[in-house]
């Protein structure tokens, strides 16, 4: 700050030199009259850069301050800094809230900021998703009357900042969402709205298997149970008697190591860590096999063929194929009645290859076929029950073909048939295998048993 002192005072100390030599050589007329008009010069030179820096602040943001030597000049010099400063400070300013604005236009959750009169200040774009509020239309409107239900207002009323308010999407009633109001700034409130709708889909598909898995386990424990106490409370029964009670509560121990089987299956493929091992199965001779099994389940009653049209094998696991398209096989021998006919088929169409297993038994109604990989759903409960069903079979092998990235089809007309095909995509399939690295499927079956 000395600096700024030392030019002025340097000239004025030169002024007043200058104006004591000339009243020692000329006298004080001409010193007076030296000094006015050095006066009247800094005064004009003050009056021109005053306007300047006059006309710079009527609009100070569109141009630089002026230029000029001297005190004026080290004047600009510091408003030009400050100007540079303000400017920097504004655009990181500015970058920061557009980066702001974007990252809230990205947030899934609905953000609506109220001010200390519930007015909204602000609003994101998942806002108007969820729920129909717009930024520019609904900014300065009272929250209360946009979002009018009864149990919003209690909510607001209430301003209880720990407590969620689980709602219906007042624009889709498909959507559940998850309210909270969060405090922050003086008076002012975040209010969040998440969609809940998958959560709220899981939750009750998580209740919905509990109770479908009690309901299963709960009629063979009865009974179990039920036939126990008989034998406890008789020990004299006639032998013909125990006998039918003992061959009664082992079916239903087998129905219920059945479920328990289908369950740890299920739970296996979905768990996350239970990776594809890949292997090459031969499925002519997987045909073959499942052919012997559908006969030995079937006892002769059935008619059973193979068609094999193609020799292409596929890449993918052996147990899971093995035991997808065994179910298939077992659905089409448990729901075909004796003297019926069972047709398993490997081809392929379009570079896809399709194992179908075709049976002409009862059939589906159309209404049923979208709903049968559904855990537990059945076309007629007890018909499953008496063939030893679980209800698992075809959710197992959804599954299983979609690790496979296959599909499962069904096609089917009630009352003459069903064809369930899996569909697997080119890129499983392999024609010609290395032979070497080849084990024969039943060596390969007894491994993995
Ligand atoms: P389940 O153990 O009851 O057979 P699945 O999941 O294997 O369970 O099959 C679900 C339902 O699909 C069965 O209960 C049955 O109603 C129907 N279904 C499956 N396969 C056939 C078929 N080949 N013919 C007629 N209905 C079938």
């Amino acid at each position: 700050m000395m600096g700024f002192w030392w030019r002025p005072l340097g000239v004025l100390a030169s002024v007043l030199l200058v104006a004591l030599i000339l009243w020692a050589s000329s006298g004080w007329v001409a010193a007076l009259g030296f000094l006015a008009g050095v006066q009247a010069f800094v005064m004009l030179r003050r009056l021109w850069q005053e306007f300047r820096l006059s006309r710079w602040l009527e609009n100070p943001d569109e141009v630089d301050p002026p230029d000029a030597t001297g005190t004026w000049g080290d004047i600009f010099y510091r408003l030009q800094k400050l100007q540079r400063r303000q400017r920097a400070s504004r655009s990181e300013l500015t970058t920061a809230l557009e980066q702001f604005e974007h990252a809230a236009q990205a947030v899934p959750d609905g953000m609506i900021i109220l001010n200390d009169n519930e007015q909204i200040d602000w609003c994101n774009p998942a806002s108007r998703t969820y729920l129909g509020l717009d930024s520019d239309r609904d900014r300065g409107q009272f929250v209360r009357y946009l979002l009018r239900q009864a149990h919003f207002l209690e909510f607001l009323d209430a301003a209880d900042y720990s407590r969620r308010l689980v709602c219906k999407s007042p624009i889709n009633r498909e959507v559940s969402l998850s309210l909270q109001l969060v405090p922050f700034g003086e008076g002012k409130k975040l209010l969040v709205a998440r969609d809940i709708t998958e959560l709220e889909r899981v939750d009750a598909m998580r209740r919905d298997f509990i109770a479908n898995v009690s309901h299963e386990l709960r009629t063979p424990l009865t009974v179990v149970g039920g036939f126990v106490e008989t034998l406890a409370d008789a020990p004299d029964l006639p032998a013909s008697e125990s006998r039918r009670y003992f061959d009664l509560m082992l079916d239903h121990t087998r129905r219920m190591q059945r479920l328990l089987d289908d369950l740890l299956t299920l739970s296996r493929l979905e768990s996350a860590d239970h990776s594809l091992k890949d292997e090459l199965v031969n499925v002519q001779e997987l045909a073959q096999a499942l052919k012997a099994e559908a006969e030995s389940l079937s006892r002769g009653r059935h008619r059973v063929s193979l068609q094999l049209d193609s020799g292409a094998w596929l890449k993918g696991n052996l147990q899971e194929i093995r035991s997808a398209l065994g179910n298939l096989v077992s659905n089409a021998v448990r729901y075909t009645p004796e003297g019926g006919e069972i047709i398993l088929a490997w081809r392929e169409c379009d570079g896809e290859a399709v194992f179908s297993v075709t049976d002409s038994g009862e059939g589906i109604a159309a209404e049923h076929i979208p709903r049968l990989t559904e855990r537990f759903y059945r076309v007629d409960r007890s018909r499953s029950r008496e063939t030893g069903g679980t209800g698992l079979g075809l959710a197992i092998v959804k599954h299983v073909l979609t690790r496979h990235g296959a599909r499962l089809e069904i096609q089917s007309i009630p009352g003459k048939g069903s064809t369930f095909s899996a569909i697997f995509p080119a890129q499983r399939l392999q024609h010609a295998p290395e032979s070497g690295k080849i084990i024969p499927f039943p060596e390969r079956e007894q491994a993995a048993g």
